[in-house]
C-alpha cells in the first residue's frame, strides 16, 4: 500500500533539547524526506541512556549543540527510504544503531574491528553526510535542529543513513528489541566480542546500570563462575542478582579499596576481566587494579567526558595487565545483531530484566530523572 507520506515533510512530535540540563520540549517539527541512502523511520519505541543524559546535562562543552533531539536507543518502522537504500523497505522492522556499518570502507572489511569510517559513532557529528544538512525544523521559524549519534530517536520521525540502520525479525516483539539498540547490545558484546569470556572466568564490573548488567547477563550465558558487580547505589543489587552477579559490593561501605576487597573475593588473585560501566577515572583505576596479574584484562565502556587521560603509571603495563575500550560491543551492527536478537530471543539473554519502567513518550522528562536518580535501568516509552 503506498504511503501518503513517502516524499513528503512530515508533521510530527519530538522532545527537543534547547539547551543543557532544561527540560526537553516536546514540540511539532518538521521531518524532511530521506536523501541519497538515509531511511526516515516511524519510531515505535525509544528508551534513555546514560549517554543520552550525559549528552542532554553538557557535560563535554565541546559536543554542545542546540537545539538538538537526543535519543539513540529505539526501534521501529520504516516509512520510507532515500534513493540508492538497498536491504530496507517500508514497513521493515528496523533499530537505529549509534555506531553504523557502511559496509565498504577499510574498518567494515576487516574483521578485527567494529569501527566504521564515516558511521561510526561520532559525538560531534550533528547534520546529515549527505549535504551537511538536518532534517529536522522547527515548525515555525524553520530553523535547524540538530542530530545526535547518528540517530535521534526522541521524535515520532527520524532520518537515518542506512549504516545506521538494522532490520529485525518482525515476529521478535519491537519493545524488546528497542535494548538491543544500544546498552544491551553494549555489555553483551564486551563479555563476548572484547573479553571473550569463558567458562569458569572470574568478572568484575563497575557499575551496575544496563550497561553493566548486560555485561553480567553475558558472562552468565558464557559460564562465568564469579561475577562480581560494584555499585554505590545498593538499590542495583537484587536486578544484578537476577542477571548473573554472585557478589554485589558497596565501595562506599567498604574500609579498604574495591579492587582489594575484589582480591580477596577471588581468592587473592583478582579477576581475569573487569569492566568500568561508570564513566568515572577513578573507577577505571579500581577495575584495572582488580584483574589478575599476568592476563588480566579492563575493558573500559563508560563515556569519560572532558581532557582526562589514563590513570596508569606506564609501567603498570609491565605486569601483564591489559585495558581496552569497547563501543557497542564490538558488535558490526548490520551484519551481527539479526543474530544477537535471535539467541537472546531464545533465551541467551532476558531482555524484558532490562525494562524497569514504562512511561508514555510526552513523560520524557520523568524518564530522564528516574535515570539520572538512579532508579531505572531503561524505561522504555512507546511514541
Ligand atoms: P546507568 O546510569 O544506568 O548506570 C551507571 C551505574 O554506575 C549506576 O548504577 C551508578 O550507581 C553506578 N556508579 C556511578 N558512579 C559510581 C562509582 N563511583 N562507583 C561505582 N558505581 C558507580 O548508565 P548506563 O546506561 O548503564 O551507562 C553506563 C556508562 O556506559 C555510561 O558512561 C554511558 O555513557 C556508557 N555507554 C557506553 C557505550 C559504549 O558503546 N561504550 C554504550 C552505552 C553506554
Ligand atoms: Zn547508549
Ligand atoms: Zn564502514
Amino acid at each position: 500500500m503506498e504511503s501518503t507520506t513517502v516524499g513528503k515533510v512530515i508533521t510530527c512530535k519530538a522532545a527537543v533539547a534547547w539547551g543543557p540540563g532544561e527540560p526537553l520540549v516536546m514540540e511539532e517539527i518538521l521531518v524532511d524526506p530521506p536523501q541519497k541512502m538515509e531511511v526516515r523511520i516511524k519510531v515505535l519505541f525509544t528508551s534513555v541512556c546514560h549517554t543520552d543524559l550525559s549528552a542532554w546535562k553538557g557535560e563535554n562543552e565541546a559536543q554542545r549543540a542546540y537545539p538538538r533531539i537526543f535519543g539513540h536507543e529505539a526501534s521501529g518502522i520504516v516509512e520510507s527510504v532515500g534513493e540508492g537504500v538497498t536491504g530496507l523497505k517500508e514497513g521493515d522492522h528496523v533499530i537505529p544503531i549509534f555506531h553504523g556499518e557502511c559496509g565498504e570502507c577499510e574498518y567494515c572489511k576487516c574483521e578485527r574491528t567494529n569501527m566504521c569510517r564515516d558511521y561510526g559513532v561520532n559525538p560531534m557529528k550533528k547534520a546529515m553526510i549527505a549535504d551537511g544538512k538536518c532534517r529536522f525544523w522547527t515548525k515555525e521559524k524553520r530553523e535547524p535542529i540538530f542530530h545526535f549519534l547518528n540517530t535521534s530517536t526522541f521524535s515520532e520521525f527520524t532520518v537515518i543513513e542506512s549504516a545506521c540502520v538494522v532490520k529485525v525479525d518482525p515476529d521478535f516483539p519491537l519493545n524488546k528489541m528497542t535494548m538491543l539498540s544500544c546498552g544491551v547490545t553494549t555489555g553483551v558484546g564486551a563479555a563476548w566480542n572484547t573479553a571473550g569470556v569463558k567458562a569458569g572466568s572470574t568478572v568484575a564490573i563497575f557499575g551496575l546500570g544496563s550497561v553493566g548488567l548486560a555485561v553480567a547477563a553475558g558472562a552468565r550465558a558464557k559460564g562465568a563462575s564469579k561475577i562480581i558487580g560494584v555499585d554505590i547505589n545498593p538499590g542495583k543489587y537484587v536486578k544484578a542478582q537476577a542477571l548473573g552477579v554472585t557478589d554485589c559490593i558497596n565501595p562506599k561501605e567498604l574500609e579498604t579499596a574495591s579492587h582489594e576487597e575484589i582480591k580477596r573475593l577471588t581468592g587473592g588473585g583478582g579477576v581475569d576481566y573487569s569492566f568500568e560501566c561508570t564513566g568515572n577515572l577513578a573507577v577505571l583505576r579500581e577495575a584495572f587494579l582488580s584483574t589478575h596479574l599476568g592476563w588480566g584484562l579492563t575493558v573500559l565502556l563508560g563515556v569519560h567526558p572532558g581532557p582526562k587521560t589514563l590513570p596508569l603509571h606506564p609501567m603498570e603495563l609491565f605486569n601483564g595487565q591489559q585495558i581496552t575500550g569497547s563501543v557497542f560491543g564490538g558488535f558490526k551492527g548490520r551484519t551481527q545483531i539479526a543474530g544477537l536478537a535471535e539467541e537472546c530471543m531464545r533465551g541467551a539473554v532476558n531482555l524484558d530484566e532490562f525494562i524497569s519502567h514504562e512511561l508514555p513518550f510526552e513523560k520524557i522528562n520523568e524518564a530522564f530523572q528516574l535515570l539520572q536518580g538512579g532508579e531505572s535501568l531503561r524505561c522504555l516509552m512507546q511514541l
